[in-house]
């Protein structure tokens, strides 16, 4: 680990999956050189570890044991996977349990150095006892609940920029004073059918970059300001981007990383304990992906680095 000049690292749960047997990969548009480039990329950025297994009693901290035993089963119908997008097999459970399992790890970092890295991670569809959009475990829920329970924080902001609104996370976290739920997302995007988070942002189609910080120094900053958060969940979806399959909006690349930067320096400026998480991110050309994730590291590293803990 001495060839780095920062202390943080990396969990990822896409070296063990299995490709060919996990159809999660190919739906959600990362085909094998995306995911190659992005684990060679970050590699050289920071030590990556795969990811350690989640322990099944924490999902059960936010999930319905029912449902998860039945999702660990197999015992899923077509509904299930529709709503999933993908066919169930039991690689799609092994590699979400890694997911959340990198997220609690990125936790653990945060608390200890600062940031938490997980290279994936971030769906935020899965409800306490159904799946939908990608979701099967709600990692990043999973990890505030641990961190709640565990005494380890009191206020904690989950910041969701993925494109999509994080329905499952507003309504696993509606009534909990003790996390604050903001999501900016495309107002005519999935979920068609809206949840209320603490603050929600719904933006037209098109939105650009000068649109997009705008609303976000004009809408959420003060939010979150009011709200001074102990610790911070960044969902730092990648699917805001123009040319993305499944998005709506039409940042660019600069775009994004002047969000990121924004997000991470406000975060490690004011000594907030941040889990940095990727979130969705589907665009029809894989290196703009490698590219815009790569940047979204450096930014994190560059923000975090020079002060530590
Ligand atoms: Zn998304």
């Amino acid at each position: 680990m001495g060839a780095f000049s920062h202390p943080f690292r990396a969990f990822t749960a896409f070296r063990r999956a299995a490709y060919r047997q996990d159809p999660a990969p190919r739906r959600q548009f990362l085909p094998r050189e995306f995911l190659g480039r992005l684990l060679e990329g970050a590699a050289a950025r920071l030590p990556l570890l795969d990811a350690p297994d989640l322990p099944w009693a924490l999902a059960e901290a936010v999930h319905d044991p029912a449902y998860l035993r039945r999702w660990q089963r197999g015992e899923v119908d077509r509904a299930d996977e529709r709503a999933l997008g993908f066919p169930w097999t039991p690689a799609v459970v092994a590699r979400a349990r890694g997911s959340s399992g990198a997220t609690l790890a990125a936790t653990r970092d945060a608390l200890r150095l600062g940031l938490g890295i997980n290279l994936g991670g971030g769906t935020h569809h899965a409800w306490a006892d159904h799946a939908e959009g990608f979701s099967f475990l709600n990692d990043v829920v999973i990890s505030v609940r641990w961190l709640l329970d565990t005494g380890q924080a009191q206020r904690i902001l989950v910041l969701d920029l993925d494109v999509h609104q994080g329905n499952g996370t507003a309504r696993l976290l509606a009534g909990e004073p003790r996390a604050l739920t903001v999501s900016v997302h495309a107002e005519h995007n999935y979920p068609f059918l809206k949840e209320t988070s603490s603050l929600d942002v719904a933006l037209p189609d098109g939105t650009d970059d000068a649109a997009y910080l705008q609303a976000l120094e004009t809408r959420v900053a003060p939010v979150v300001a009011a709200y001074s958060p102990d610790f911070v969940f960044y969902l730092a979806g990648a699917d805001v981007l123009a040319g993305d399959q499944l998005g709506r909006l039409a940042l660019s690349p600069a775009g994004v990383r002047e969000r990121d930067r924004r997000v991470l320096r406000w975060a490690a400026r004011s000594g907030r304990p941040t889990t940095l998480v990727m979130a969705g991110g589907y665009h029809r050309d894989p290196q703009t992906l490698v590219d815009v994730r790569l940047a979204t590291l450096d930014t994190a590293l560059a923000a975090f680095a020079p002060r530590g803990f």
